[in-house]
Parts: C-alpha cells; sequence; structure tokens
C-alpha cells in the first residue's frame, strides 16, 4: 500500500471506534442483572464489529455514532494495525501523521497505543501500535532507502508528558525538575518543535522501543500502577524520519505523533480538592481545546483555535493542514459505563 492511495484523507481526520472486551468485574455486574443490557450505543456500522452478543453492547437504532471502522472486543491489535501501518508508509514520503486515543479511563486507550502494562514487557501479539509502528519504519526504511546508494535516512524520538498544562521532557533525567522550561515553537516550514526537549537518534527498532519504556517509567503515574489509577496526563511520542533519497535529490521530513490522552471521564469537582482539582480542570481545558480544533477543522472554519492549550500547539503540525489523522475512540463494554461511552462517542463523531 502506498500514501497515494490515502492521499485524498490529508487533513480528514477519520475516526475509528474500539470496544475492548468485558472484564471479570464487569461480568460479575452483568449476571448479576441479567435483565440489564449492556450498552444500546454503538456506531452505526456494526457490520465491522465481530462483537460477542452476550458480553458487548446491542447496536440501538436510535443512537448512530458514524465512524470510519468500527473493531469489537474480538479484533486483535495486529488487526487494528493492520488499518494503521499505512500511516507509516505517509510518515516516510515525508507527511507528519499523528494517532491519538481518546476515552474513559479503562477503555482500553494505552492498551491499543502502546499494549498492555503501557507496551512493558508485551508478547509479540499482543503490542498495540506505538511498537508495531517502530518495527514497520525500521522495515521500510531497511527496506526502501538505506539499501540504496546514495540514500540514507536518520531516525530520531522524544516524548513529553502533558500534566496540569506544564510540559515534562520524559528523556530528561529528572522530568519534574524542569519548572515549564520547554516551550513550544513553529519553525520556519511550520513545524512544531519543542525547545528544550532531549532528542535521541535511534539506529534500529530495539533503540526506539528501549526509549519509549524509559519515556513510560518516567511519566507521573508510572506504568506499572496505570491500570489501577486514572491518567491524568497526556503522553505524547514522537518519530522524526529524515530521508534523502539520490534519486530525487531532496530531503524528505517526516513525523509520526503517537498520543495517548488523559482519561475524559467526568470528575465531580464538587467532591474533588487540591491536586485533584487542579488534574481534573487541566484535563478538561486540553479535551475540550483539542474537540474545539476537530470542530473548527471539520467544519473548515477560517480559524482554528490552535493556540488555546499546550496540547493543541503541540498537535498542530499533526493534525489538520497537510496532516494525517487518525483518531480513536475506546470504550467500555460494561453497562456502568455507558454515559462515558456515550460521551465519548458523541466527542468522536464532532468530526462527521
Ligand atoms: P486506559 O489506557 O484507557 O486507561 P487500558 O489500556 O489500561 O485503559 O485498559 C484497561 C484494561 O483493559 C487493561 O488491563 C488492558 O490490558 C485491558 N484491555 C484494554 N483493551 C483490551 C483489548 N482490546 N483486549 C484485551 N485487553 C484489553
Amino acid at each position: 500500500k502506498t500514501h497515494n492511495q490515502h492521499i485524498d484523507l490529508l487533513g480528514a481526520i477519520r475516526v475509528f471506534c474500539r470496544i475492548r472486551p468485558i472484564n471479570a468485574r464487569e461480568k460479575t455486574i452483568a449476571q448479576q442483572k441479567p435483565q440489564t443490557k449492556v450498552p444500546a450505543v454503538l456506531p452505526a456500522n456494526e457490520a465491522t464489529l465481530g462483537g460477542d452478543p452476550d458480553t458487548c453492547a446491542v447496536p440501538s437504532k436510535d443512537k448512530n455514532f458514524p465512524c470510519d471502522a468500527c473493531f469489537g472486543p474480538r479484533t486483535s491489535q495486529a488487526e487494528v494495525f493492520e488499518q494503521v501501518e499505512p500511516l507509516v508508509q505517509s510518515c516516510v514520503d515525508g507527511f507528519n501523521v499523528c494517532v491519538f486515543a481518546y476515552g474513559q479511563t479503562g477503555s482500553g486507550k494505552s492498551y491499543t497505543m502502546f499494549g498492555p502494562n503501557a507496551g512493558g514487557g508485551a508478547q509479540a501479539e499482543s503490542q498495540g501500535i506505538a511498537p508495531r509502528s517502530v518495527y514497520s519504519l525500521f522495515a521500510l526504511l531497511n527496506e526502501n532507502v538505506r539499501g540504496r546508494p546514495g540514500s540514507q535516512a536518520t531516525v530520531s524520538c522524544y516524548g513529553v508528558e502533558l500534566y496540569n498544562n506544564q510540559l515534562r521532557d520524559l528523556l530528561a533525567e529528572d522530568p519534574g525538575d524542569q519548572g515549564g522550561k520547554l516551550k513550544i515553537r513553529k519553525d520556519r516550514a511550520g513545524s512544531v518543535c519543542v525547545e528544550g526537549v532531549r532528542t535521541e537518534t535511534v539506529t534500529d527498532a530495539k533503540a526506539a522501543l528501549a526509549l519509549m519504556a524509559t519515556m513510560q517509567s518516567k511519566r507521573v503515574v508510572a506504568a506499572t500502577k496505570m491500570n489501577a489509577e486514572s491518567s491524568r496526563s497526556h503522553f505524547v511520542y514522537c518519530l522524526l524520519i529524515e530521508s534523502t533519497s539520490a534519486e530525487l535529490k531532496a530531503r524528505v521530513k517526516g513525523k509520526l505523533t503517537l498520543v495517548d490522552l488523559a482519561g475524559s471521564e467526568k470528575v465531580d469537582q464538587s467532591g474533588v480538592t487540591g491536586q485533584g482539582l487542579k488534574e481534573a480542570v487541566a484535563i478538561n481545558q486540553s479535551l475540550t481545546a483539542l474537540g474545539d480544533v476537530i470542530s473548527a477543522l471539520t467544519s473548515k472554519a477560517k480559524f482554528v483555535p490552535y493556540r488555546n492549550n499546550i496540547l493543541t500547539q503541540l498537535m498542530q503540525d499533526s493534525i489538520g493542514g497537510n496532516a494525517k489523522t487518525l483518531m480513536f475512540i475506546n470504550v467500555s463494554p460494561s453497562s456502568d459505563a455507558v454515559a462515558e461511552t456515550v460521551n465519548s462517542l458523541q466527542y468522536g463523531t464532532r468530526v462527521k
């Protein structure tokens, strides 16, 4: 597959919905109340679902959520990645690509983007989009660029966390020690760069994955605790690809940005104080800003409010314009999550 097949998607935002499998706790709830059917809210194209009718939501006629693809609980990581992989080629061809996951805590964002346990020590088949993209990227470069005389490719990466509206450099010795030193700038070509962030060159997939693991371990809520606790920060992993080809006599620059957003659940702010409140307000502001950018792009508004938040400033060159953007809406199949599921699907389908 070449990027030409996807060229029509320039500037458009595609939306994929993914419903994770039901877990033991939710199964118990479902057994105790067999009369309550799990949520009657699913995207319109249920044909692609492959869901289990016993453990998964039943599509309802009154609520339709159009999206470009919908993956049910039985869809494997490999099947999901098949739909994402052409975008890796696009990065090699010089495009900016952004893949991000939106949804409530526990809905499978991190599983989709990285794999179980934030990708740490995951079996090959359960690896998520980030490690698979890294392997695919180096395979493409080795095949198409590096073998040719006069052609070469460099890959570098950085990772930042956005926590309480402050950027933290996840490759710094102590990411907490920077006190807002990182600044977002745009270069003359309009590319976003994070001034002061540690960027490392990586020569192979293994090195890139090792750095990804380092970043995960330096997040405010470290990877090992992430399943139990809600993720209160956004994680942005960025791969920069630069290649020169003898044939084209040109330098090609592409960028792959992978974002695991903080949990989108509504926090009851009346009961939260101190740090919890600060976190909730910051998350709400940034996700609202992202939603506003998406709405502006979709409605082809003249003004796109990128500058409203650090998150949208960071994503500015990879969402809209000449970029290719893919949004995952991750949802839980459980009946006690219906309200959040509806919220997430509504957020995602603002795009359509
Ligand atoms: P989030 O990042 O949205 O908070 P997680 O990715 O941590 O959610 O997922 C919550 C739990 O569900 C984890 O234990 C994860 O491994 C599991 N899980 C999520 N999606 C899937 C899936 N498609 N298949 C199997 N397990 C999943």
